[in-house]
């Protein structure tokens, strides 16, 4: 279940026998419990709606009836299937009344059994559908069935978006901010649980899922849906390849400013602007694109200048690029880099004071040891603009103009920068 406040439900598990040739024999005891009071109904060519009678004003009914005939349709059509029998969709008043009188708590729409869904009557979307088209995938004996990262990606990926931002969207804001989860085989292990707080797992099983019906096609996805421990026999590679390239995709995704601040504020961080004073100081260019005149390497040999770029090549303990000049306790260091492969790189003021961007959180210095921040981590592969400010003492780190940190009094008594 998922906790109402999305804008799609979650759905009860699904029994994977195809439903019976007589709808009224696949009915749960559930929807029968339900019926006693949703006594009207319409019927269209593949769905039963089963109401309150005027419990609905009828107009509004009318539409609600439209809006989930039409996405029948649209999933015969994106399913390349024809739906055998009907969908019995029960339309409650509210979600007030369906929590009542279905006693299931914090949906905010399921699907049960295998032909009903229940959902408050202006419940716009296709997921719960996609779950009761899913039980009539063909199957062969033999194959392993879908877990249910498959089960819910594919409903996610096919709802399209999830408050207005597109499925996809979600995914590469999540990779941007470092909050991807770190291996897609681990979460669904886990699924919906093991993902980083405020990541939703149907968005990142939705991307997967649908990074895989835009390469491959709905007919190869719905043989491996069926089949889902056996990537490689309907997509000609592992799982553990695909999922990089879903990865290489969702980098080379366009997220738009729009869609990138919802994930934001969705998860909490804030993205506070650089103090206009810092933003518009003068500074002094550490790297002049050239060569490494000015800086210190602690070893020669792992800092060289490639096409313009400062590259630094290091397996073991850390190994430090120091400036040659010294700028005084109050300072701040400005600096584009990308962390091309491993685990961790770090920025020091004062000599000492360090922000360190490791791929599964942040830290700073403070005192004797470390605070952290896991939400917002540096992601592998992706160019990132770090500053690290000692303030007088406070410690001001930001990524991509994301505050990670800001710390009073924990540099201070900071030496020479
Ligand atoms: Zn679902």
């Amino acid at each position: 279940m998922t906790a109402r406040g999305l804008a799609f439900g979650a759905c009860a598990i699904l029994a994977g026998a195809p439903a019976a040739a007589h709808d009224d024999a696949a009915l749960t005891d559930l929807d029968r419990r339900v019926m006693v009071e949703l006594t009207g109904t319409r019927e269209s060519s593949h769905a039963v709606f089963h109401f309150r009678p005027d419990g609905i004003d009828s107009k509004a009914l009318d539409e609600d009836v439209a809006a989930n005939v039409a996405y029948l349709a649209e999933l015969e059509h994106t399913l390349r299937m024809g739906y055998h029998g009907h969908v019995h969709i029960f339309l409650y008043q509210d979600g007030e009344e369906m929590e009542r009188l279905t006693e299931v708590d914090g949906a905010v729409a399921f699907a049960t059994g295998t032909v009903s869904v229940h959902q408050p009557h202006d419940f716009r979307g296709v997921h719960e559908l996609v779950h009761i088209f899913a039980v009539q995938f063909e199957r062969d004996p033999d194959t392993a069935g879908a877990d249910l990262f498959v089960t819910e990606g594919l409903a996610t990926y096919l709802a399209k978006s999830d408050e207005n931002v597109a499925i996809h969207a979600w995914a590469a804001a999540y990779a941007k901010l470092g909050v991807l989860p770190a291996s897609l085989g681990d979460l669904r292990r886990t699924f919906p649980d093991g993902a980083d707080k405020g990541v939703h797992a149907y968005h990142v099983a939705g991307s997967f899922v649908g990074f895989l019906v835009e390469r491959y096609g709905i007919e190869k996805v719905k043989q491996w849906y069926v089949d889902s421990s056996e990537a490689h026999q309907y997509f000609g590679q592992g799982f553990a390849r695909l999922e990089r390239e879903w990865r290489e995709f969702l980098q080379e995704f366009e997220l738009t400013v729009g869609a990138e601040e919802h994930v934001l504020r969705k998860l909490g961080f804030l993205r506070e602007p650089l103090p206009k004073e810092w933003a518009n100081a003068k500074g002094t260019a550490l790297f002049d694109g050239r060569t490494l005149a000015g800086l210190a390497p602690q070893d020669a040999s792992k800092w060289s200048v490639k096409d313009g770029l400062l590259v630094g090549t290091n397996d073991g303990p850390w190994t430090r690029l120091a400036t040659a000049k010294s700028f005084g306790p109050k300072i701040g260091v400005r600096a584009k880099l990308r962390l091309a492969s491993g685990d961790a790189l770090k920025l020091l003021v004062n000599g000492e004071r360090e922000a360190i961007f490791a791929r599964w959180s942040s830290y700073a210095t403070a005192g004797e040891g470390f605070r952290s921040n896991d939400r917002v981590k540096i992601a592998p592969g992706e160019w990132v603009e770090l500053v690290v400010v000692n303030d007088d003492g406070r410690a001001r780190v930001y990524m991509d103009g994301l505050s990670l940190f800001d710390l009073p009094d924990v540099w201070n008594a900071a030496g020479e920068g």
